[in-house]
C-alpha cells in the first residue's frame, strides 16, 4: 500500500476545516484537530486523522453532537461525574480532564468519571494533559460500537471492545512516564490492516469462531457461511479478539468495563447498550492526584531517576534495540514526524469521501486530504 506524506501545518488545518466545516466552533475543531494529528505524530495511526471518516459517518447519523458543553450532575469539589452528553470526545474529555484538573490543584486528589462521550480517541492525550499540570492521573475506559470483539479468558464469543488502561506519572525535570494501552493483544485497526493486506496477524491474538487459536484475520470480517447475526450476538460466525496476557489481561479489561462505565452511569458494552450505527463511545473513570501534596517531592524524583537509569543499565537482549520507557516510543515518533505524516492509500481515499459528505450537506468542506499528499 503507497503511503502519502502530509505536511504536519497543512494536515492540521485541513482537520480543523473539516470540523469548521461540519459545524464545530473554532474552539472544538481545534482541540478535535490538536488530538487527531497528535495521535499520528505520537505513532498511533489507529486513533489518528484515519478517525475523521468514521466521525464524519457517526455525525451525518445524528449518533456523534458536536459543540457539546459537559453536564456535572454529581460534585462534591473532589468528586464528579460529567457526563458528555455524546458530544465529540477530544471536547468534552478536554473540558472534563480540565475540571477535574482544577480540582486536583484544589483538594490533592481527585476522582471523575466521563460518561457518554463520543470517542475520546488517544487516552494518552489525557494523561498527557494531567502530566503538563503535575499530575499523576490513572485511566480506565470502555467502549460501546455495534459490536463486542474481545472474548474474555476462557470465552470463544466476544464480550468487550479493546478497553484501554493508561497511567500519566509527571517526572521532575524529565519527560513524563506514559502507559498507555489497550487491553487486547493488537489493536482493531491492526487486524484490518493485514486483511488489506492478506498477511497473517501474530499468533497469540485471535480466536477463530469455534474459539480456535488463528493468525488468520479473516475470522474477524467473513461470516461463517449459514450463520445468521442477532441482537444478542452480532458478532455471531465471527471470530474475536484475545485479551493481552491471557487472565491477566481480561481482568483488567473487566476493571475497566467495570471501573470506566458501570461506576460512572455509563453504558457497559451489552447487546441493550450498543448503537445501531457508526457511534462509537467511551466512558473513563480517572484518578488524578498531585504528587506535590504527598510530601515526597524530593525523593519521589531522585528515586525515580536513579531507578530509571538503573532499569536502563540492563544488557538489551539486542543492542540495536535499547531499553525504553513507557513514553519514549510517542516521544520518538513526533520527532521523526514533526514535518511530515504518513498515511495509507486507504485512509487518504476514506478522508477524501468524507470531506465530500461534509460538502454534500454542509455546503462546504477543506476538499480532498489528497490534494495535499505526495506519494512517497
Ligand atoms: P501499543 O501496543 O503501541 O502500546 C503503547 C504503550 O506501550 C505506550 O505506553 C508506549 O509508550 C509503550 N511502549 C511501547 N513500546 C515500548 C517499549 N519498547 N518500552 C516501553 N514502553 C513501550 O498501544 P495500543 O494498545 O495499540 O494502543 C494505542 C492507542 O490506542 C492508545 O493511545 C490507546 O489509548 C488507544 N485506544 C483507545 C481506545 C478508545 O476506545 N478510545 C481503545 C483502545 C485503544
Amino acid at each position: 500500500m503507497a503511503d502519502f506524506s502530509i505536511p504536519t501545518p497543512a494536515l492540521t488545518r485541513w482537520t480543523v476545516d473539516m470540523f469548521l466545516a461540519a459545524g464545530s466552533s473554532d474552539e472544538e475543531a481545534r482541540l478535535a484537530a490538536d488530538h487527531l494529528v497528535g495521535a499520528n505524530l505520537a505513532g498511533h495511526d489507529s486513533h489518528g486523522v484515519g478517525m475523521v471518516p468514521r466521525y464524519v459517518n457517526s455525525l451525518l447519523e445524528d449518533g456523534l453532537k458536536l459543540n457539546r458543553r459537559i453536564e456535572v450532575p454529581v460534585d462534591t469539589g473532589s468528586m464528579l461525574i460529567c457526563d458528555g452528553m455524546r458530544g465529540l470526545g477530544q471536547s468534552v474529555a478536554h473540558q472534563a480532564m480540565t475540571l477535574a484538573i482544577e480540582r486536583t490543584r484544589q483538594h490533592g486528589v481527585v476522582a471523575m468519571g466521563l460518561r457518554n462521550a463520543h470517542h475520546i480517541g488517544r487516552v494518552g492525550h489525557w494523561a498527557e494533559q494531567a502530566t503538563a499540570a503535575g499530575m499523576v492521573s490513572v485511566h480506565f475506559v470502555n467502549a460501546i460500537a455495534f459490536q463486542v470483539m474481545v472474548a474474555p479468558h476462557r470465552g470463544a464469543q466476544p464480550r468487550f471492545l479493546t478497553n484501554p488502561f493508561t497511567v500519566g506519572i509527571p517526572r521532575p525535570g524529565g519527560e513524563p512516564i506514559l502507559l498507555d494501552f489497550a487491553t487486547s493483544a493488537i489493536a482493531q485497526g491492526k487486524v484490518r490492516v493485514a486483511y488489506n493486506k492478506k498477511v497473517e496477524v501474530p499468533a497469540g491474538a485471535l480466536i477463530d469462531a469455534d474459539g480456535r487459536p488463528t493468525r488468520d484475520p479473516a475470522v474477524m470480517f467473513e461470516r461463517r457461511a449459514g450463520v445468521q447475526p442477532t441482537f444478542e450476538e452480532p458478532g455471531a460466525g465471527l471470530g474475536a479478539l484475545l485479551t493481552i496476557a491471557e487472565h491477566k489481561g481480561y481482568a483488567m479489561a473487566l476493571v475497566c468495563e467495570l471501573l470506566g462505565a458501570a461506576l460512572t452511569g455509563g453504558e457497559t458494552a451489552q447487546p441493550r447498550n450498543m448503537p445501531t450505527n457508526h457511534a462509537i463511545w467511551n466512558n473513563m473513570f480517572t484518578l488524578l492526584f498531585d504528587p506535590a501534596r504527598l510530601g515526597s517531592t524530593d525523593t519521589f524524583g531522585r528515586e525515580m531517576a536513579d531507578y530509571l537509569a538503573w532499569v536502563q543499565s540492563a544488557r538489551p537482549t539486542d543492542p540495536a534495540k535499547p531499553i525504553l520507557v513507557p513514553g519514549d516510543p510517542e516521544r520518538a515518533s513526533r520527532r521523526e514526524r514533526a514535518a511530515r505524516v504518513p498515511i495509507d492509500e486507504t485512509t487518504v481515499a476514506q478522508m477524501d469521501a468524507a470531506s465530500a459528505a461534509i460538502a454534500d450537506r454542509y455546503g462546504r468542506s477543506p476538499g480532498p486530504v489528497s490534494a495535499l499528499a505526495a506519494p512517497r
